[in-house]
């Protein structure tokens, strides 16, 4: 395993994590109780996973990952600081959840490269090289998953082992 597959593994659990602790936080929009704290604790278990990655790997998308984390954490300190169930607290709860949906969805929108497209398996190798032509070279990507789906410049030269 070298340190990139140890991060992107760990990205992927911090990612389904991220999924999980966001439909839990939906739930709690709409039932506030004691889970906060549960919340609480499950959002400092993930900071530190976090922390882990950025670690192994000073990535750029460990990074932004951990800003969204930094305002989720917040948006949930509100939520239990607050004690109102007004109808007008319960529409800015509302607005907040919408917030918190579009950076989920940019959140998935930088991690999807990361994951196969069909079972989501973690990336295992990203390979840059350069084809030399007398009239300039052309660059290649080759991208190949642990489940043995793999692209070379967006043309699939590997299938998904798990793909129906
Ligand atoms: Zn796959």
């Amino acid at each position: 395993m070298t340190i990139d597959t140890i991060f992107y593994t760990q990205l992927a659990t911090i990612f389904s994590f991220l999924i999980a602790l966001f439909s839990l936080y939906r739930l709690l929009v709409k039932q506030k109780d004691a889970t906060i704290e549960l919340l609480k604790e499950k959002n400092d278990f993930l900071s530190k996973q976090i922390e882990i990655a950025q670690n192994n790997t000073p990535d750029k998308l460990a990074k932004r990952l951990s800003e969204r984390i930094n305002i989720f954490q917040d948006e949930l300190s509100r939520l239990s600081e607050d004690k109102e169930y007004t109808q007008k607290t319960i529409s800015e709860k509302e607005e907040k959840l919408e917030q918190l949906e579009n950076q989920l969805s940019e959140i998935k929108e930088i991690a999807s490269e990361y994951f196969c497209p069909h079972c989501k398996s973690p990336i295992e190798k990203r390979e840059y090289f350069s084809e030399v032509h007398e009239y300039g070279d052309i660059d290649h990507e080759f991208i190949e998953f642990e489940c043995g789906f793999s692209m070379a410049d967006d043309r699939v030269t590997g299938e998904c082992k798990y793909k129906k």
